[in-house]
């Protein structure tokens, strides 16, 4: 089928791509279901849908590492003593030391983002990251906070892939909101079509990664990605409480 015309309301995907040998980032759409747990959703659906994707993503059941998202500056990480079917960290962003462990960033409207650095082979760590920025965090700074521990662990080469999200032109906000944020990080700054004040979360998002000396690689292919605008994906702003998609990295 044409994947152009409208994605996401039949494939679980709105992109999924092999981004490097043995290394696939994903994010997906409205078809893969809602996979959070926390929006009032049957649980017995939710766990339905993840099983559903891990076995789209090609991983066990119940291997994929989601983090309990609080809008907070806290990066967990994944270690040898952690197993899937743990208490998920209470964190907004995960970084997976060796890149073994599959993870997943939930959002609606928020950014997600995918961080690896090089592989091995490349003379790289392999390490991967999943991050949650909406507006908290873009203020507080968890993007950096996430590309820091990277660092720290002897991360490189760090490429991002940054996910669907509400959009620069959809994202009003009151004005006080708009200079708030602002201040710290100019090109947040945005206007809806209206005129009124708006955020653009992925342009600071950019901004802070490329501060950070992080490349950014676009979805090559990906139909829009704004949530607000996009029916194939979901948002909090449309339809509170609809469901969240999610940001993956995984080796299958
Ligand atoms: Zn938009």
């Amino acid at each position: 089928m044409d994947r152009t015309v409208d994605p996401g309301r039949t494939s679980p995907f709105h992109w999924n791509e092999e981004v490097r040998p043995g290394l696939r980032v994903a994010f997906t759409a409205v078809a893969a279901g809602n996979l959070a747990l926390h929006v009032g959703d049957d649980p017995d659906a939710v766990r339905q849908s993840r099983r559903r994707l891990e076995a789209a993503l090609g991983i066990r059941a119940e291997s994929l590492r989601f983090m309990s998202q609080t809008h907070s500056d806290r990066v967990a990480l994944l270690g040898a003593s952690d197993r899937a079917g743990r208490v998920p960290p209470d964190a907004d962003a995960m970084v997976s030391a060796t890149g073994s462990e599959p993870l997943a960033v939930l959002v609606a409207d928020c950014v997600p983002i995918v961080l690896a650095d090089a592989d091995p082979d490349d003379g790289g760590t392999g390490a991967t990251a999943v991050v949650h920025a909406g507006r908290a965090g873009v203020a507080n700074g968890i993007v950096v906070k996430a590309v820091g521990e990277l660092r720290r662990r002897g991360a490189g080469t760090i490429t991002a892939w940054i996910g669907p999200s509400v959009c620069g032109s959809c994202y009003e906000v009151p004005d006080a909101m708009m200079i708030e944020l602002a201040r710290e990080i100019p090109v947040a700054a945005s206007r809806t079509p209206a005129g009124t004040a708006a955020l653009d979360l992925p342009a600071a998002v950019r901004h802070q990664l490329a501060q950070g000396g992080v490349t950014v690689e676009e979805l090559r292919g990906a139909a829009s990605s704004c949530t607000q605008e996009n029916t194939a994906l979901f948002s909090h702003r449309r339809e509170p409480g609809a469901g969240r998609l999610a940001g993956l990295v995984w080796r299958p």
